[in-house]
């Protein structure tokens, strides 16, 4: 069974580096307003909360996302350049941008 998660959830807001539910459920129950950090977002996390998955008020905004395209912490990681900003020492030598 395909499980409800805030990426699909209109209700579920990013604001000040918090996750919160502009419906006020509380999405966590270790923090004093039921917000999650958005670090989680960041790292691509599941975020199958069980508070969504019986919500009356859970309004899809489409399809699930598919775990690659989710989080942005990883993607900086594999974008980066293996060899620094300088590129390549061959490419240093040449003077050129490759
Ligand atoms: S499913 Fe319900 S609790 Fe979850 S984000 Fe949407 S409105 Fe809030």
């Amino acid at each position: 069974m395909v499980k409800r998660t805030l990426y699909e959830c209109s209700h579920a807001r990013v604001s000040d580096g918090r996750i919160r539910c502009d419906r006020g459920y509380p999405l966590s129950a270790k923090s004093d307003n039921g917000s999650l950090s958005v670090s989680r977002l960041a790292r691509g996390d599941r975020l199958a909360l069980e508070v969504c998955q019986g919500c009356p008020d859970f309004d899809s905004m489409g399809p699930s996302v598919p775990d690659e395209e989710k989080g942005w912490d990883h993607a900086k990681k594999t974008v980066r350049n293996p060899y620094g900003r300088r590129g390549k020492p061959h490419e240093q030598t040449a003077g050129k941008v490759v």
